[in-house]
């Protein structure tokens, strides 16, 4: 059931992905992996996926044509996917809701997770409520302070939050605990990867779990507009939103834009695919933000969730055989694309996804008006706004 664009054998995307996970971790990633191949040849696995998408999560998600916006930039059409509206704000939930029924398959009631700005957290705890399933979610100790109303939540739905303070106390961190956590539990413990990346068959799996993205939204444009888009655009952090979008295009002729986090724009802070290297983090070869002795960088965004110095392997392989293109969008250029948004649409959006809103204006404005730009809005900015009044009343 899984369609075209497989990895080879070793989970490899060309020449990143695989494993590189101790041994005792390699048999739960196969014993995965044989229940993820297993639920998605079983009808009733999608069957039961389809019922919670519709009654629980809210899909499909409309699409939106952003008419004052596309004017007011005076280009191209510009197309929101409105993940935002998804139940808990973001699309994080389609992959929980996915991993949650692969590890009552699996026969494991605990689930550890990590998370950055808390979405991925509150995605987990939120299933695990729903499927009566035990979560421990790891959260960098500096994100448990700029992301206060997802660690309140998390409570609120009965998640074991772990503030993480090795590091610069962020994702990568997080990442770490969460992995530790799940190597000396794993017999009975499901470890829910928040992004598509990790060892095979994570990124595999999310990437299926989240393809829903395009495929609905490549219909509905279809259908509304009669046409493909010529170009589309989501931000990337581990990059399961932007996989998850651009997998409906894969073969068709479009653009594939991937938006990264510029930072301040003295470097590029947490732009991995435009400034790492190729390396091993967190159990697969991909691009990497490291020093030259390899040190893993600490790496800087006003978007918790863009934060992150890793990115899913597929990405690695989409930007090397140049069919995606990655680019970063500083902090700066991302708030001006905030507050536009807000203005002109009444749609408050996540500060991760005004970093590709952000992209999409400049490429709507160089496109005439009967081309069609569809941006991934991958979550709502209600966990943003404290942050950003309190950045701007400083100003
Ligand atoms: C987590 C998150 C992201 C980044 O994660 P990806 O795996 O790259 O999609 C982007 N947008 C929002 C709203 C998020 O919560």
């Amino acid at each position: 059931m899984i369609g075209t664009h497989q990895p080879d054998s070793l989970g490899r995307f060309g020449a990143f992905g695989g494993r590189f996970v101790p041994e005792t971790v390699m048999a739960a990633l196969d014993e995965l992996q044989a229940a993820v191949n297993e639920a998605l040849a079983d009808p009733a696995f999608h069957a039961e996926r389809d019922a919670l998408a519709r009654d629980f999560i809210g899909r499909p998600t409309p699409l939106y044509y952003a008419e004052r916006l596309s004017e007011a930039v005076g280009g191209a059409q510009i197309w929101l996917k409105r993940e935002d509206l998804n139940h808990t704000g973001a699309h994080k939930i389609n992959n929980a809701v996915g991993q949650a029924l692969i590890a009552r398959r699996l026969g494991k009631r605990r689930i550890v997770a990590e998370t950055g700005a808390g979405q991925h957290g509150v995605a987990a705890a939120t299933v695990c409520a729903r499927f009566g399933l035990d979560a421990v979610v790891y959260m960098g100790l500096e994100d448990t302070r700029r992301q206060r109303p997802n660690v309140v939540r998390m409570h609120m739905l009965g998640a074991e939050l772990v503030p993480v303070t090795a590091g610069a106390g962020t994702l990568k961190d997080a990442m770490n605990e969460a992995i530790r956590d799940w190597i000396a539990s794993v017999e009975t413990t499901h470890y829910m990867i928040g992004s598509a990346a990790g060892p095979h068959p994570y990124p595999l799996l999310v990437r299926e779990l989240q393809a829903v993205i395009g495929d609905e939204a490549r219909a509905q444009l279809l259908d509304r507009a009669g046409r493909l888009p010529d170009a589309v655009l989501a931000c990337v952090g581990g990059g399961s939103n932007a996989i998850g979008m651009f997998h409906a295009f894969r073969d068709d002729d479009v653009r594939l834009i991937g938006v990264e986090a510029g930072g301040d724009g003295a470097q590029l802070h947490a732009a991995t695919l435009g400034g790492g290297r190729v390396s091993i983090l967190h159990g697969s070869r991909s691009y990497v933000l490291a020093d030259g002795e390899g040190q893993v960088l600490e790496t800087h965004s006003i978007s918790a969730g863009l934060d992150y110095p890793g990115v899913g392997p597929e990405h690695a392989h989409l930007k090397e055989t140049g069919r995606a293109e990655y680019v970063p969008e500083t902090d700066e250029a991302a708030l001006v694309a905030f507050h536009r948004l807000c203005r002109l649409e009444g749609i408050i959006p996540a500060l991760e996804s005004a970093h590709a809103l952000a992209r999409a204006e400049r490429v709507a404005a160089s496109l005439p008006p009967a081309a069609i730009v569809l941006v991934c809005l991958s979550g709502r900015g209600d966990k943003d706004v404290d942050a950003i009044a309190d950045r701007e009343a400083v100003r």
